[in-house]
């Protein structure tokens, strides 16, 4: 049987029927296999890599994720996003002798970040994006009372 690759279009609208139906789901090897299920009931050739879903999901603000990482030690070299492959941004702090130093990295599109050791991403939780509007517009107000 050959597969075909579905367009990002048709992968983004199975991720938020998959989404709305689970809510929140705590692998990125099942949140591939729902989304891979979903696609197949459109056509039986459809095929979606784990890579493919976890990136159109986060690229198209379909999830919000949550990553956990494992150090490996290794000094980063800045380069692109392990989670979703936006660029990776400096974070840098000033030192009182007038300088700045280095004190991690911090993805611009989504939460992945890590010190000046190169962290690799060991599990993925995936969480429904499209009730979060109303929620963000609260944790904003909560933080500012705070
Ligand atoms: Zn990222």
């Amino acid at each position: 049987m050959s597969y075909r690759v579905p367009t990002a279009e048709v992968l983004a609208v199975a991720i938020s029927d998959v989404l709305r139906e689970h809510g929140t789901i705590g692998s990125q090897r099942l949140f591939a296999r729902f989304v891979q299920e979903k696609l197949r009931c459109l056509d039986k050739s459809y095929t979606a890599t784990e890579e493919r879903v976890r990136r159109i999901a986060i690229q198209n603000n379909l999830v919000t994720v949550e990553v956990e990482t494992r150090d490996t030690g290794e000094k980063v070299k800045v380069g692109r996003c392990p989670v979703c492959d936006s660029r990776l941004r400096r974070v840098r702090n000033s030192t009182i002798y007038g300088g700045s130093v280095i004190l991690g990295y911090r993805c611009t599109s989504c939460p992945y970040r890590m010190g000046t050791t190169k962290k690799v991403p060991t599990k993925y939780i995936f969480r429904d994006a499209l009730p979060k509007v109303r929620c963000r517009a609260e944790r904003k107000t909560t933080q500012r009372t705070l």
